[in-house]
């Protein structure tokens, strides 16, 4: 199995949950040093750049020649630009949409084509809250995250009859680095994180291995007959309407 984005955050519990369960796991990211760092003593690492379609379908492709298969491909990785939409420069946005987008299409596109001919796999995309709902600094973002439910979906019933199921998931924030620094840049980060945590039902944000057992789920044959889903995993934000 294929996870994006091992150097950090999601990337790496995913890449440590499915070694536990006994997966040979590939990790690609651009950072190689914490890549390489992260798959020591649970897989292979591999340096790849999801933007660009040529290093997307060459992981792929080396993953099945090393691996003979490939079961599951977790399209993780992804960047984030704060900026509201009025200010997203023409940059930023091909930039988002280049790494959080295209990034999972090409990730769902090259592992359909080698799932296709041996017999089915499992596609799971990592989304966002912020594809159900809006957040005025991360237009872009947000923007790039509803086209990976869209591509979900498109994906699902597309290729659900030669036994790819394609799913999502959609996280709300969790204690990665890209939120400890968010907090960190504040006047009063002990205060931004309380104010934060208030904010869910389950009064604190997500440890990133929560998350990462959903997608194990969404992966494993206990997901059998779910298929173009997008699995909200945010501790119950969205669904308080106040
Ligand atoms: P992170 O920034 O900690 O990790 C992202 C990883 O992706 C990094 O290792 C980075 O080097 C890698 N990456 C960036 N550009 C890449 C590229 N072009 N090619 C390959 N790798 C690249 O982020 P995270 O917080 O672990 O987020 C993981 C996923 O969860 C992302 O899809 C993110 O949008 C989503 N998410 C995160 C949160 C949160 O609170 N952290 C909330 C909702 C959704």
């Amino acid at each position: 199995m294929i996870v994006t984005g091992v150097a950090s955050g999601l990337g790496s519990a995913l890449a440590r949950e499915f070694a536990t369960e006994g997966a040979h796991v590939f990790g690609c990211d651009v950072s190689d040093e914490a890549g390489a760092a992260a798959m020591d003593g649970i897989g292979v690492y591999r340096h790849a750049d999801v933007s660009k379609e040529a290093e997307v379908e060459a992981l792929i492709d080396d993953t099945v020649r090393r691996c003979g298969r490939l079961d599951v491909m977790v399209n993780n990785a992804a960047i984030q630009v704060e900026q509201e939409l009025a200010d997203t420069t023409e940059e930023q946005l091909d930039r988002v949409l280049a790494v959080n987008l295209k990034g999972p299409f090409f990730g769902s596109k090259h592992a359909i084509r080698v799932m296709r001919g041996a017999g089915g796999g499992a596609i799971v995309n990592v989304a966002s809250v912020l594809a159900l709902a809006g957040d005025p600094m991360l237009a872009a973002y947000g923007a790039a995250k509803g086209g990976v439910l869209a591509l979900t979906k498109s994906a699902a019933v597309k290729y659900g009859r030669e036994k790819i199921r394609c799913n999502a998931v959609c996280p709300g924030d969790m204690q990665t680095p890209i939120v400890e620094a968010y907090f960190a840049a504040a006047q009063d980060p002990a205060a931004l994180r309380a104010q934060a945590e208030a904010e869910y039902p389950l009064g604190r944000i997500a440890q990133p291995r929560e998350v990462a057992r959903a997608v194990l789920f969404l992966a494993s044959d206990d997901a059998c007959f779910v298929t173009g889903e997008a699995l909200v995993v945010d501790g119950g934000l969205l669904a308080e309407c106040y």
